[in-house]
């Protein structure tokens, strides 16, 4: 008898003719989180089967990866006698506490000589009969314990793992995700993580008004969500002259506003560079004057690219709900400043005029500043095998 873990896939049920393509990239992905551990990976259209020693190890990193709607430690028999299976089953049932239980079984081997039913049945009753004080409750039992017949082999498992859903990381391709060292904007990489996409980030960076240790901030934030991401490509644009520029030349309630169109801009460059097809960003509706809706619509007007903000609907509540479930939070609340608490102006405009941004524009030769900013960008590669972890070796 073999421990085995048997991972349902999320969603792909919709996928149709893409299938095999979503299925293919959780397991490339699946392998690549497993790559230092011994493990012999198969699959079929429903679901996928890992062998392993390491059970435990296997079960903590599946937990992150997406496109698992749960996974199940089993144990595999190499055979399908019944006899077997019973003698099993008790060994299995040794070491869990239950009251209540139920017997399903499923059988892909036809030719059995039993039926599910009678299997089901028969198994419940040589329970019952070898292990007190437990009943069968077939609405809400304690264990349902799950028995697959197969044409040389069994299976029997019962303990089910929650994965957490979405779509394996980049079957959708590939987007950039503005990352700062707030809350919003790692679990806006998360959410857009999730539904498939391959996130690289951007970072803005300004020093010296911006510390060194903010900048570390943001990339102990990515190592953390290279675990869901399997790595993590960082372009650090440095800013500092752009926002001395404004800060010298621009009326200060337009300081945010041309700041954040600056950012745009170079997003947009760095994202069609590297082949991103859409530019993410922590952007919370109302949160903060640059985040009007009239605010949102001056800003993104400067490209040309879609711009998908994950968190834009929801309270900060919920948005720090989710930050505490991926492990971000007590990262992002490190009172490090970053490049827009600097030169916060002290009435940043609420509707801005779009004419009149254009016009503040106009006095400085961005052009030129943007793309000698681009030229210098700095690139950081975070490797979830932190032995390969070129980041730790600036700290
Ligand atoms: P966060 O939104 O991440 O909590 P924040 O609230 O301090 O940080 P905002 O000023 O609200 O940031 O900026 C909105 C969004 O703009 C951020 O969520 C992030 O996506 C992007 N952004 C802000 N500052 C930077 C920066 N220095 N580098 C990269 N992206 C940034
Ligand atoms: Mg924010």
């Amino acid at each position: 008898m073999q421990k085995i873990i048997i991972i349902k896939y999320a969603e792909l049920s919709t996928k149709k003719d893409n299938i095999n393509f979503f299925i293919k990239t959780l397991k490339t992905n699946i392998e690549y989180i497993l790559k230092d551990l011994d493990v012999i990976l198969s699959y079929d259209r429903g679901r996928m089967f890992i062998e392993t020693a390491k059970i435990d190890e296997v079960c903590k990193r599946l937990k992150k990866v997406f496109g698992i709607q749960k996974f199940v430690i089993g144990y595999k028999l190499d055979s399908n006698s019944f006899e077997d299976i019973k003698s099993n089953i008790l060994k299995i049932l040794n070491n869990c506490k239950f009251s209540t239980f139920k017997v399903e079984t499923k059988r892909s081997y036809k030719e059995y000589p039993l039926n599910s039913m009678e299997i089901s049945k028969k198994m419940g009753a040589h329970i019952l009969k070898n292990i007190n004080n437990i009943k069968v409750d077939v609405h809400k039992p304690d264990i349902l314990l799950e028995i697959e017949i197969r044409k040389n082999e069994s299976l029997i498992y019962y303990e089910e793992i929650e994965g957490i859903k979405g779509y394996p990381v980049s079957t959708l391709g590939k987007g950039l995700l503005m990352l700062s060292g707030g809350i919003d904007s790692p679990v806006a990489f998360y959410l857009a993580c999730k539904r498939g996409v391959k996130i690289e980030a951007i970072y803005f960076d300004s020093p010296p008004h911006t510390s060194i240790e903010a900048k570390n901030k943001v990339l102990n934030l990515a190592k953390i969500l290279a675990e869901y991401n399997l790595d993590v490509k960082i372009h650090i644009i440095k800013f500092t002259e752009i926002q001395e520029a404004i800060y010298k030349n621009i009326n200060h309630d337009y300081l945010i506003t041309i700041m954040r169109r600056m950012m745009y801009r170079i997003s947009e460059k760095i994202a069609r560079k590297n082949n991103c097809k859409i530019i993410i960003n922590g952007e919370s509706i109302g949160q903060v004057a640059s985040q009007t809706l009239t605010s949102m619509s001056v800003i993104n007007e400067v490209v040309n690219i879609p711009v998908i903000r994950p968190v834009a609907c929801l309270d900060k509540n919920e948005i720090i709900e989710i930050a505490k479930k991926i492990g971000t939070y007590e990262t992002s609340i490190l009172p490090y400043e970053d490049c827009c608490t600097i030169f916060v102006p002290t009435h940043p405009v609420i509707n801005p005029d779009l004419n009149l941004a254009r016009e503040y524009e106009k006095l400085i030769d961005f052009e030129k500043l943007i793309n000698k900013a681009v030229k210098n960008e700095e690139i950081i590669k975070i490797n979830i095998n932190s032995e390969n972890n070129n980041y730790e070796d600036i700290l």
